[in-house]
């Protein structure tokens, strides 16, 4: 039951499209997502903004395109909130994934590794946390209320220019300065009902009668100011770690795999897409990744069928 003739590491857009084009090719595929949603980087930092090189698209939101991604790859079995840890090769040719799934072949299509937002930096209790969101998926959830962007990058600033019709925004950072659009700041600032709080950093939160009381510290002053939110997003960035790679005996170049022209990585039958690999003049985007989710199926497809006459157009199969 446990056996597939493809595992694919990765759900973004990337191993959305392999998942897709493995099934096509009739290709028994399941594929493995760490966190709780397919769809990687465009799923949790930019769902609601429009991507315009895609081809065929003059521009689709990221989070249609995840969910156009996923219904072509309906055949797939998905496996979410499960992070790969092993993998490893059996004597007939298989490798066994985590010691539960046996599969032919492998494509390893995990981006930076599985990523999580850093944290914001006070405790916060079971209360607390509900206030408190690092991802902006449904705008819907954020409406009318008094809401706390802490950040300056452009998540920061995107989110604050998503919401800024339909709430009030505070965004708090701890320099004058942002790393995000000078444009996007420059916007904000003609808006009236968004308030700077820079250079200001978070000294203490509570939760008094549902709202988020918070304490505010100037950088480099003794001058304390309290505000009181409904909810605050935290936008200080993401953490993410491959060291999974090095644990799989993988070849690493400036930490991303090492791959073929073909995909394939130094070992046989493993082969790599997307932003985890890494060779001269690619470019980190969504159109490269799906070409060579083409690449890489069509490569396991020789692989598992060497005597079978390969269908190469979606037109003919
Ligand atoms: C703000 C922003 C805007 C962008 N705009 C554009 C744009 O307009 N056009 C464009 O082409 N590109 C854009 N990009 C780049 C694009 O998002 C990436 O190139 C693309 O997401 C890479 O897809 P991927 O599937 O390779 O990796 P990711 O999207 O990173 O997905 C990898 C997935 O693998 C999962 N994973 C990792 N390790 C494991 C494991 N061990 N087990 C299970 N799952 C695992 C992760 O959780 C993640 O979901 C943008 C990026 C950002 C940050």
């Amino acid at each position: 039951m446990n056996n597939y003739d493809l595992a694919i590491i990765g759900a973004g857009p990337t191993g959305l499209f392999a998942s897709a084009f493995a099934n096509l090719h009739g290709l028994k595929t399941i594929t493995f997502e760490a966190l709780s949603k397919v769809g990687g980087q465009v799923q949790w930092l930019y769902p609601q903004k429009n991507i315009q090189d895609i081809a065929g698209y003059k521009s689709i939101t990221g989070i249609n395109l995840i969910n156009n991604l996923s219904l072509q790859a309906a055949k797939t079995t998905f496996i979410t909130n499960h992070k790969v840890k092993i993998i490893e090769r059996k004597e007939n040719s298989t490798f066994s994934i985590d010691d539960t799934y046996t599969v032919k072949s492998i494509i390893i299509a995990a981006g930076l590794g599985a990523f999580r937002p850093k944290k914001f930096p006070i405790q916060l209790n079971e209360n607390l946390q509900k206030h408190f969101h690092y991802f902006m998926t449904t705008p819907e959830d954020f409406t009318n209320k008094d809401i706390a962007i802490f950040g300056g990058g452009d998540s920061a600033l995107d989110w604050s220019l998503q919401l800024a019709p339909q709430s009030h925004i505070s965004i708090v950072h701890r320099r004058n300065q942002f790393r995000g659009l000078e444009s996007s700041v420059q916007q904000l600032k003609n808006l009236d009902n968004v308030e700077f709080f820079t250079p200001y950093l978070p000294k203490d939160v509570n939760l008094v009668d549902n709202k988020i009381v918070l304490t505010l510290k100037a950088v480099g002053t003794d001058s304390i100011i309290e505000k009181k939110f409904d909810e605050a997003l935290v936008a200080y960035g993401f953490r993410s770690d491959n060291l999974q790679l090095r644990r799989w005996g993988l070849e690493l170049e400036e930490g991303l795999l090492k791959v073929s022209r073909t995909m394939q990585t130094n070992i046989d039958g493993i082969y790599a897409i997307g932003d985890t690999v890494n060779y001269p003049g690619r470019v980190p985007m969504i159109a490269l990744g799906f070409g060579e989710a083409q690449i890489a199926v069509t490569n396991i497809m020789n692989d598992l069928f060497p005597d079978k006459k390969m269908t190469l157009h979606s037109t003919s199969i």
